[in-house]
């Protein structure tokens, strides 16, 4: 008989949490894992999955404008909010099923109840229960970072954005990172004025700069406007109920809606973790090492409660990787270079590897070669969108150290180019690859 009730308990059942705990009983650990909310996590149930559904429907507005130039005739088209917003919902229950199946299939038990350090080894549910696990994992998430302006409580976050009754008709978003950008692009193709306002005075840090202006050049022709520079100040409720919204170095502006995309938090708060020692930092993220452990050796940490790099596809290597170490007697820890990245905003952009500014800082000397292109669809639909394909090559013998793409598809055709960046390839392997014959992914092997 074990001294312990399971040989790990997890906390929380995202991304992370569920692939740890599935693979630790996989491994032939004894597994409970407890979720206050609902198995799957921000991703699931609102984030990653809800959002690029709504990113598709988004687009049929242009698409079925576009239709128009490529001899169709469409009678009056009217889109439905509630119809879409049910039908994402109603997948959303499917896959948090699915999630639910799985970690039952693979004999995890599922306890539907918030759960806190209450000491080394112990966790206390909220029913009173208290139970012990030789190995503790943290997979609790992050959640919306909102500024604590007066009247921010009038505000929604990513969270109510998939529940509203009606489509906003006038729509401001806080922040200028992925989630601002992406719900602009929705809400903007569903008929909102969409204005986003951002404390500094750029979009998606991080992102190629060639990239960003891009964005920016085709949301503003869009239609979408920005105000960098402007700290929020004061979001007042209107007689009419519409809000007034105050800031910094800009006119008050009045809009049904706002909300806020500025960043996230990790979901440290109450968890207990100074009872039970374990360390985190300024922002509350849980401190760990390469192989996902805290301070405290039995207690590990993976996914957005350790603030490394926020993406599902990141949470579960490292999920996977703690099972495989601790369970698996195979100690594997994650490798964060070369992580690409999209944002499914209008046009989406995709990313892998060193923007130019990076690669100029830290290599020196760098070759770059680019391709701006207006994609054949966009042509004969009139859409005067034009796409960019970025490559930042390093030394003599010009190894690929970046790659950078926006317009149609580029998260999809991202994904196969990141491959090639990640092996060390170079520029004359990308050339020596025969294109594929119309497309826009050939001028991947055909830069200039
Ligand atoms: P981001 O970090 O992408 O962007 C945050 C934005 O909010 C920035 O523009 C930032 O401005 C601004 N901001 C940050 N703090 C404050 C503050 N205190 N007051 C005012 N503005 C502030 O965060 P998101 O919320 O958009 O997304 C959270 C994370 O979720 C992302 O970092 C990403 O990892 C993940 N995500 C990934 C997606 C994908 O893979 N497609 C989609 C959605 C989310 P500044 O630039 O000045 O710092």
């Amino acid at each position: 008989m074990s001294e312990f009730d399971y040989d790990l308990f997890t906390i929380g059942a995202g991304s992370g949490g569920v692939r740890a705990s599935r693979v630790a009983a996989s491994h032939g650990a004894k597994v409970a894992v407890a979720e206050e909310f609902r198995v799957g996590g921000t991703c699931v149930i609102r984030g990653c999955v809800p959002k690029k559904m709504l990113v598709y429907g988004a687009h049929f507005a242009e698409d079925l404008e576009d239709a128009q130039q490529f001899g169709w005739e469409l009678g009056e088209c009217q889109f439905n909010w509630k119809k879409l917003r049910d039908n994402v919902l109603a997948d959303v229950d499917r896959l948090n099923g699915l999630y639910r199946q799985t970690l039952e299939n693979n004999a995890v038990e599922i306890i539907n109840e918030r759960a806190v350090l209450t000491g080394p080894h112990e966790i206390t549910l909220s029913s009173g229960r208290t139970v012990t696990a030789r190995h503790i994992l943290i997979a609790v998430g992050a959640h919306p970072h909102v500024p604590q302006c007066p009247g921010h409580e009038h505000g929604i976050t990513s969270n109510e954005a998939f529940h509203l009754d009606a489509i906003p008709k006038r729509m401001l978003i806080a922040g200028a990172g992925y989630i601002a950008n992406e719900f602009a692009g929705i809400f903007h193709q569903f008929g909102s004025k969409v204005t986003l306002i951002n404390r500094s005075d750029q979009l998606l840090r991080g992102y190629d700069e060639s990239l960003r202006d891009r964005l920016l050049q085709i949301s503003l022709m869009k239609g979408i406007e920005f105000r960098f520079n402007a700290d929020f100040r004061g979001i007042e409720k209107n007689d009419d109920g519409s809000l007034r919204v105050s800031m910094t170095n800009h006119d008050d502006i009045d809009v049904d809606c706002v909300l806020f995309a500025t960043g996230r938090l990790p979901n440290t708060r109450g968890l207990g973790l100074e009872t039970a020692g374990v360390e985190v930092d300024a922002r509350g993220a849980v401190k760990v090492d390469r192989f996902s452990k805290t301070n405290i050796d039995h207690i590990y940490a993976v996914g957005d409660v350790t603030d490394r790099v926020q993406l599902t596809p990141v949470a579960i290597r490292e999920g996977q990787a703690f099972a495989d170490t601790v369970f698996g007697n195979k100690p594997t820890s994650v490798s964060y270079d070369c992580i690409p990245s999209a944002v499914f905003s209008h046009p989406p952009l995709a990313s892998v590897g060193m923007t130019e500014g990076e690669a100029r800082d830290k290599l020196g000397t760098i070759k770059v070669y680019q391709s701006d292109f207006r994609p054949m669809k966009n042509v004969v639909a009139g859409r005067n969108e034009r796409g960019l394909y970025k490559m930042i090559c390093e030394g003599e013998n010009e190894r690929v150290v970046g790659l950078h793409m926006i317009g149609p598809d580029a998260a999809e055709i991202m994904q196969g180019a990141a491959i090639a960046v990640k092996a060390g390839l170079t520029k004359a392997d990308f050339d020596a690859t025969v294109a594929i014959h119309p497309t826009m992914a050939e001028e991947l092997v055909l830069m200039k």
